[in-house]
């Protein structure tokens, strides 16, 4: 086992009760913190508790991802100084996606991961259809463009980013 999660709370679905939801991500976070592993958070709709959660759980130690990270630079900011990475997947390559790719232009290179999320959160060309893990690359694609960067060092950055965090 290399990590937790992925854990946190989801204000868009709402399945079960903000109360309970909070009460575990704590619970979660320490156990996380117990077994020194990082972890993985998901935060749909709920990014002020999300923050203000791992803020008052915080502790020096393993750190994690914020993953399909969907809140603005300001706040990535917040979270990368609680020593976390932020993860961007398919939104990224929406054409509308304005505030994503404002993050994935500014986030610090050693703090950027990538992921597919598949089946979910398709990037373009195939939005709507079911995803795939090797869509990845359409997530890479879109943010190497960004930053200016050619996607063997995208991939390159983010593989060692990976390995950093999960101590490979
Ligand atoms: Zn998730």
């Amino acid at each position: 086992m290399i990590g937790i999660g992925e854990i946190g709370l989801d204000y868009y679905y709402d399945n079960s009760d903000r109360d309970i939801q909070r009460k575990w991500f704590r619970e979660q976070i320490r156990l996380a913190k117990e077994l020194d592993l990082p972890y993985g958070v998901h935060d749909r709709d709920a990014h002020e508790d999300v923050l203000r959660i791992m803020k008052e759980e915080h502790y020096d130690g393993a750190g994690g991802i914020l993953h399909c990270y969907s809140g603005s630079v300001e706040l990535s900011r917040e979270f990368i100084r609680l020593g976390f990475y932020i993860s961007l997947g398919g939104p990224v390559t929406f054409k509308n996606a304005r505030v994503p790719k404002l993050v994935a232009g500014e986030v610090p290179f050693d703090k950027l991961l990538i992921e597919t999320d598949s089946p979910y959160l398709t990037p373009e060309p195939y939005r709507g259809k079911r995803n795939e893990p090797k869509y990845v690359k359409y997530v890479a694609e879109e943010i190497a463009k960004i930053r200016n960067v050619s996607i063997d060092e995208l991939a390159e950055k983010t593989k060692e980013n990976f390995k950093r965090l999960f101590r490979l």
